[in-house]
């Protein structure tokens, strides 16, 4: 746990957040600035930085943090009318807090993709 950290501090049930899923590895909850109807982030209990840090034996947690994303978008029913997973890295990747999150956007028609 970082202390300074939002999202350990969020996991860690120290700082407020409306908590739609937590488990011994993982929590998700609701983004606070909305991109679409339904914005929830996924992250790992334990703090990893950004998918710059991440190695081998982070394999479980990863695939823990998707399936999660995955469940919660069937639970919000937008499994079926689709949805966005997006992981930000580093600075050009617009990437904000530096505790590892997957962002699962859904509930409108996305823009496709060109990068
Ligand atoms: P990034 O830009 O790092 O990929 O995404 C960070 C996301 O975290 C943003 O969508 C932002 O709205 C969200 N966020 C930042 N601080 C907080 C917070 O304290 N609580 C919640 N619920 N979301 C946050
Ligand atoms: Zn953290």
């Amino acid at each position: 746990m970082i202390d300074n950290c939002i999202f350990c501090r969020i996991a860690a049930g120290q700082a407020p957040a409306n908590i739609l899923y937590q488990d011994d590895h993982v929590t998700a909850f609701w983004d606070n600035r909305p991109a679409a109807p339904l914005h929830i982030l996924v992250i790992p209990n334990r703090h990893i930085d950004s998918m710059e840090q991440v190695n081998p034996e982070d394999a479980d947690i990863l695939g823990r943090m998707l399936i999660c994303a995955s469940q919660l978008a069937a639970q919000y029913e937008a499994a079926h009318r689709g949805y966005r997973l997006v992981v930000n890295v580093g600075p050009e990747g617009g990437q904000t807090v530096y505790h590892l999150h997957v962002h699962l956007i859904a509930g409108r028609r996305l823009p496709v993709f060109h990068g």
